[in-house]
């Protein structure tokens, strides 16, 4: 018989295992703890539960985490994780270091059935949702490998669209979120999407205080439809709408992520509308470059040209950033996640 691998398992789901397996529930939430908050522990570590609970769960369980296939290390520090999958399919997670704290970038689907014209992970197309097991287990190899401080940020903008694979991301911010589990604030982690209207407003009315990041990347309908194909079921107003209720339910900011494209939304008309777009809106923006993705024609800004379109939108909008392009040279930037087993 094969054992029932743990590995994303919430505190709600061991409970029942217990009563399964003929044990109190409450054994659940030690087990939860050993699990999650102490990494390297095994079954006969977990010196609060029984002997023979023990013996029991060695007999039917493991906890397996994932198979680390490739990791390339970035000039700038930047680390892309490869990990293959029990089915043969990969994923990547990218932990970026910011002086002594550091965000981890973790993947929610392999590839992603959205197709957005400048992303790498869109040029796969969809292959499956990933288990929670799968989600927490990028990083639960960080815990393992640097402990604790492994990392203080989380966000869910590596490969696939999180808010379509809702319901899973949901439980994996659950565990993230647990003094029992991985114990990281929900303020520390920020789910970034593509613009999917019904679940952003799921999202608002959830209970769970992450943080909520937006692709808007135009400033028109026209223009969004042509590089976000979603953007046709979801237009801007709707989307603004959206966001203006994330932000009252949720009474914190949302953060617009505006990628430039040299000659598609790179002047100064585009950041008015920009400004205009966001204005009654709680907000920060984030200008970033677009980040070359072979097979795609678009054009990276120069770094001049990136600064001097964040000092016209700077006047005009209450707080913009223009963020750095981390882990180019190993293809670990935004939109260049691909999961390919090629040449390292
Ligand atoms: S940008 Fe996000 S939503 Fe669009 S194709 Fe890439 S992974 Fe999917």
């Amino acid at each position: 018989m094969q054992k029932e691998n743990l590995l994303g398992k919430t505190i709600a789901e061991l409970e029942a295992l217990m009563e399964e397996l003929g044990e109190k529930r409450y054994k659940g939430r030690q087990l939860f703890k050993w699990l999650y908050n102490m990494p390297g522990s095994n079954f006969f570590k977990m010196s609060d539960l029984s002997k023979e609970l023990r013996t029991k769960l060695e007999g039917n369980c493991s906890f397996i985490g994932l198979d680390l296939a490739r990791s390339l290390k970035s000039a700038d520090g930047t680390e892309k994780f490869l990990f293959a999958l029990n089915d043969g399919l990969a994923i990547e997670s990218v932990l970026i270091p910011d002086g002594p704290k550091r965000t981890v970038c973790i993947s929610s689907q392999v590839g992603c059935s959205l197709g957005c014209k400048f992303c790498a992970t869109g040029l796969i197309g969809f292959r499956r949702n990933l288990t929670v097991g799968e989600m927490v287990g990028q990083l639960l190899f960080l815990r393992q490998r640097d402990g604790l401080e492994a990392f203080h940020n989380i966000v869910f903008m590596g490969m696939g669209e999180p808010l379509l694979n809702y319901d899973n991301v949901v439980k994996t911010i659950e565990i993230i979120s647990s003094e029992l589990g991985f114990s990281v604030s929900t303020k520390k982690v920020t789910v970034s999407t593509v613009g999917i209207v019904p679940q952003i407003y799921s999202l608002a009315d959830s209970g769970l205080k992450v943080n909520l990041a937006i692709s808007l990347h135009a400033t028109s309908d026209e223009k969004r439809k042509e590089i976000i194909p979603v953007a046709r079921s979801y237009g801007l107003k709707a989307l603004m709408e959206s966001a203006k209720y994330f932000t009252h339910r949720r009474k914190k900011r949302v953060t617009f992520e505006y990628i430039l494209f040299k000659g598609f939304n790179d002047t100064f008309n585009n950041a008015k509308e920009l400004a205009n777009l966001v204005k009654d809106i709680p907000c920060k923006i984030n200008i970033l470059a677009y980040n070359p993705v072979s097979g795609l024609s678009y054009r990276r800004p120069s770094d001049e040209e990136i600064n001097e379109f964040g000092k016209l939108l700077y006047p005009l909008a209450a707080a913009v950033t223009v963020r750095k392009s981390r882990g180019l040279d190993i293809e670990a930037a935004c939109g260049q996640l691909a999961g390919r087993y090629g040449k390292s």
